[in-house]
């Protein structure tokens, strides 16, 4: 009997030990009680300098929402969340590279005792989102009016054949553009992180399709804005590329199609804001051209003062309508180039590219004022709240997205420990002060 269970406890090992499926199990304070090794792989990366007993904690800097579904969770069994999505690695969102997501799910197997699986779905992400893209692309292709252009080119990406609506979007004849390569007639922005055509080309090989758009100029010298559907063309001999078709599209810029979908792709649901994968990705680009130019680089995060009572008392609607509101108020008071996104729950981030820090630590009390005069209607008679800011910017001493976030942190829980409604402000020390 007890060899039995002995040898059921060993294959119970064995089995945890090669899932290929993140398995924790955690108490209701998110004290770690089993971790595998696939969850210890994906997840203490992401843990940083926080307590990596604690997964909760450990999760912090990803999904500070998953605490805030668990302890609002009212039932002591049932599922929490199912599939919840992760965007990880900061650090990995680089100009073609998908960030890294996993798909959690939160299990709560009694009073004080829960699961939760993590798997990787990096691909499956970024499949969908491209299937999305082609779904619009082509509905837009079919049901739209315009013509639109074909070329072929090579495999080595040289124009072979255009169509005649070519020459009507673009003014170029055939005989102006055989024989060039696709970069000597398309502008590509790769500053503002488009890949470059080459770059394109490789993703349309590797996918069988690529999609992009941006501003194009005409042989007049007139803009458009050019949606682009890179295809490859039926393998030559020997499966070797055939090489490809490249579709344009001239679409007027407000009714471009891929708009919605860039919304949906870019922005938070509830309030609209830019979302937390938007924005890392952002920070990411502006953080490369820090490196590049040393333009001043500055970051706001901000985090709604006591927003757990405006639920408790107000009821949680009125707490999305707060969040709402707020998205409002501080997306009106910022330049076009800032980015307001909300990283999770309550808490938001202003990204304020060539900034120093003092002016940044005077658009933050800015918003905080604002904040604070702002007016919220709800059933129970108007409701104000307030916010506490930590303010930061890019330097020497630290210059990297995890640093500067970790930095701003630091700053906003010093300002809600001096007693909140304040900006806390800090210049990174150099590395050895
Ligand atoms: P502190 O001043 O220390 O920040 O206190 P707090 O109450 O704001 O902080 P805490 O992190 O404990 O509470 C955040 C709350 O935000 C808990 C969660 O219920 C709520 N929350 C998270 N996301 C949403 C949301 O989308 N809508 C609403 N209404 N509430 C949310
Ligand atoms: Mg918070
Ligand atoms: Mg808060």
């Amino acid at each position: 009997m007890r060899d039995d269970l002995e040898r059921d406890h060993q294959q119970l090992l064995e089995f945890l030990y090669a899932c290929p499926v993140g398995l924790v199990q955690f108490d209701s304070a998110g004290e770690i009680l089993m971790i595998n090794p696939y969850a210890m792989k994906h997840l203490l990366p992401m843990a940083g300098t926080r307590d990596p007993a604690n997964l909760f904690a450990m999760l912090e800097g990803c999904a500070p929402e998953l605490r805030n579904l668990f302890d609002d969770y009212g039932k002591e069994r049932g599922t929490v969340c199912d599939g919840h999505r992760i965007a990880v690695d900061i650090g990995a969102v680089r100009k073609g590279k998908d960030p890294k997501v996993l798909a959690c799910t939160l299990v709560k197997l009694g009073a004080d005792r829960a699961m939760a699986t993590f798997t990787e779905i990096t691909v499956q992400v970024a499949q969908e989102r491209r299937l999305k893209q082609t779904e619009t692309w082509f509905g837009s292709l079919i049901s739209g009016v315009n013509d639109y252009a074909v070329l072929s080119l090579t495999p080595e990406g040289i124009i072979d054949g255009v169509n005649a609506a070519f020459a009507r979007q673009t003014g170029r004849r055939i005989e102006d553009v055989a024989g060039e390569a696709l970069d000597a007639i398309l502008n590509t922005d790769t500053a503002s992180g488009t890949l470059s055509l080459s770059d394109q080309l490789r993703l349309a090989e590797r996918d069988g399709w690529y999609l992009d758009e941006s501003w194009q100029q005409r042989s007049t010298g007139e803009r458009y804005w050019c949606q682009r559907l890179f295809a490859v063309r039926p393998a030559g001999e020997r499966g070797a590329c055939g090489g490809y078709f490249v579709v344009l599209r001239d679409v007027a810029r407000d009714e471009s199609d891929t708009s919605d979908l860039r919304r949906m792709l870019l922005c938070d649901h509830l309030t609209g804001a830019a979302n937390r994968t938007h924005f890392l990705q952002a920070f990411e680009r502006e953080q490369r051209r820090w490196r590049q130019d040393r333009q001043p680089l500055s970051l706001i995060l901000l985090d709604v003062d006591h927003f757990k009572a405006v639920n408790d008392t107000y009821g949680h609607p009125t707490g999305d309508v707060v969040l709402k509101q707020l998205t409002q108020v501080c997306s009106a008071m910022l330049r076009p180039a800032d980015l307001f996104a909300r990283l999770g729950g309550e808490e938001f981030a202003v990204l304020l590219p060539n900034t120093p820090l003092d002016e940044a630590a005077r658009i933050a009390d800015r918003l905080r004022q604002s904040v604070e005069a702002m007016v919220v209607t709800a059933d129970a008679g108007p409701l104000r709240i307030t916010a506490s800011f930590g303010c930061v910017t890019a330097s020497d001493a630290c210059s990297s997205v995890e640093g500067l976030i970790g930095l701003g942190d630091a700053q906003l829980y010093a300002a809600k420990h001096a007693g909140r409604n304040r900006v806390y402000t800090r210049a990174a020390l150099p590395a050895a002060a």
